[in-house]
């Protein structure tokens, strides 16, 4: 009889270590480099949804403005390209965070979500953008009692701000999915879900083309300086001008020294299953398609893809000097913890079950966990980033209001504390990697042990992050 890390590796014996994003899709020809000097009025900096999604609205409400985007290596090759991809309503993060970080302005980030959620689907819908959207809902759960508290806060919060929510039991719960790990959950049901990223990111892509936005792949921005009053930024063949500069380049904004002052790049780690079959469907049920999560900060998230594959994640990890893509990741090893989560989540497919792919993505992370704006050179350049694990559809807000404050457009949300105050510091390297290292530790063994790790806890909660046990 195997036991479970030797099954785990059994399973992941065929794995491929890449994103099932990309490898479902058919390859395309990277657009082709920066070759010549070139100016423009925005340029966008990073070729992730935030960058697409800056370059888009920027066009169509100024279909004169001329908008170049560069790409370090081919667009979605960052987070975008990998994520769980479940929609949320939220543009903070959720309604539980949102009611830490704002808690005056709940209403209105919640009234924004529900119109970034309606803007959201008006232009996949424009632009014909065929990305195996399922309007399943967002689910949170409670593994075992501990969490229950939480989902209660959760659904008092989604009453009060407007949601068509449910509260289920234990039994309600297993209506929805069978786990025997699930003790109750409160369901979201309209305007969230979940959706093909890879295929919404090459959408998004064409869709820029068409509106006429200059894109060039493999072309890292190098440098920046500031003369008179525009911005040369230096890429490895050619340099552009540009009047105003948006930096959506995420956690690789880590690598920068100010704005990693606030922003630490960590990993995330998902595996995908083979298709299930119809009888393993029918064992675990899933029959709405939620995009599900529980309420720890080590948390598990699942989904379903359009195939009936269960994309299943979450295992924080942080690498040194905010390594952005460690060669570690690309060995079953790492993926080991996750699997076995996998078996205490669905007991019922554990014997038979096999991960065609396993990888992980970065994740850019600041205290409150949503979008916030760094300005340089006099505001002309933004760095607008550090979505966290909620960034897919929210950074269609967050471009949308980082392209207002470059703009120094007086609108409402630009007079909002989300847009007007950054997230509190993170400290620098060596302490950032010993206490990511402390805190993972922490959080992995804390219920077995105890100890000084809920004083540990206690402590990094005091630093503002919003670690839930
Ligand atoms: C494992 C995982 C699971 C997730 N699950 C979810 C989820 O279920 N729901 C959800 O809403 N969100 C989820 N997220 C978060 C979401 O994917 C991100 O918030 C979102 O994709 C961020 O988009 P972005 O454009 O800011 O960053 P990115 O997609 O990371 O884009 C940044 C881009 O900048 C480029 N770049 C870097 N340096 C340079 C340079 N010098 N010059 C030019 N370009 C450069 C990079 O190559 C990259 O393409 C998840 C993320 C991960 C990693």
């Amino acid at each position: 009889m195997m036991d479970s890390t030797e099954q785990a590796l059994t399973a992941l014996a065929k794995t491929s270590f890449t994103t099932y994003w990309l490898d479902s899709l058919d390859p395309v020809a990277d657009e082709p480099a920066l070759q010549q000097d070139t100016s423009c009025d925005l340029l966008v900096i990073g070729g992730g949804f935030c960058g697409l999604w800056t370059a888009i609205q920027a066009r169509e409400q100024d279909p004169e403005r001329e908008v170049v985007l560069i790409e370090a290596k081919s667009v979605a090759n960052g987070a975008s390209g990998r994520p769980a991809a479940i929609m949320s309503t939220s543009v903070m993060h959720g309604i539980d965070n949102t009611e830490r970080i704002f808690p005056d302005d709940v209403a209105e980030l919640e009234r924004l979500g529900r119109e970034n959620m309606d803007g959201f689907q008006a232009t996949v819908e424009r632009y014909a953008i065929d990305c195996d959207i399922e309007w399943g809902g967002e689910m949170k759960v409670s593994i075992g009692d501990d969490g229950l508290d939480t989902v209660e806060e959760d659904y008092q919060l989604y009453l009060k701000y407007g949601h068509d929510a449910v509260k289920l039991d234990q039994a309600g719960v297993q209506a929805e999915i069978k786990s025997p790990i699930f003790h109750g959950g409160t369901w979201s049901r309209k305007r969230s879900g979940t959706v093909h990223p890879g295929k919404l990111v090459r959408g998004l892509k064409q869709a820029a083309l068409k509106l006429g936005v200059k894109l060039y792949e493999n072309t890292p921005h190098l440098s920046n300086h500031k003369t008179g009053d525009s911005i040369t930024v230096q890429t490895p063949r050619a340099t552009i001008k540009a009047y105003k500069v948006l930096l959506a380049t995420n956690a690789w904004a880590a690598g920068h020294r100010h704005i990693s002052r606030r922003v630490a790049a960590i990993r995330d780690r998902i595996i995908v299953t083979e298709p299930l079959s119809e009888a393993q469907m029918k064992q675990v049920g899933w029959q709405h398609r939620q995009g599900i999560y529980d309420t720890r900060t080590q948390l598990n998230y699942m989904r379903l893809t359009a195939d009936n594959r269960i994309l299943f994640g979450g295992r924080l990890d942080y690498f040194y000097g905010n390594d952005t893509d460690p060669a570690l990741d690309k060995t079953p090893q790492p993926f080991i913890r996750l699997v076995q989560s996998f078996y205490r989540t669905f007991p019922q497919l554990a014997a038979e079950i096999k991960f065609s792919h396993a990888w992980s993505g970065p994740i850019g992370l600041t205290t409150r966990m949503a979008v916030h704006y760094q300005k340089y050179h006099d505001g002309d350049m933004v760095f607008a980033g550090g979505y966290s694990g909620f960034g897919v559809t929210a950074s269609r807000f967050g471009a949308r209001v980082g392209l207002a404050i470059l703009d120094q457009a007086d609108i409402a949300e630009t007079r909002m504390q989300f847009a007007r105050t950054v997230p509190d510091y993170i400290p620098p390297e060596p302490f950032r990697w010993i206490g990511a290292k402390i805190t993972m530790y922490a959080l992995d063994t804390l219920d077995e042990k105890g100890g000084w790790r809920k004083l540990w806890v206690t402590m990094v909660q005091k630093m503002g992050f919003p670690i839930t046990l």
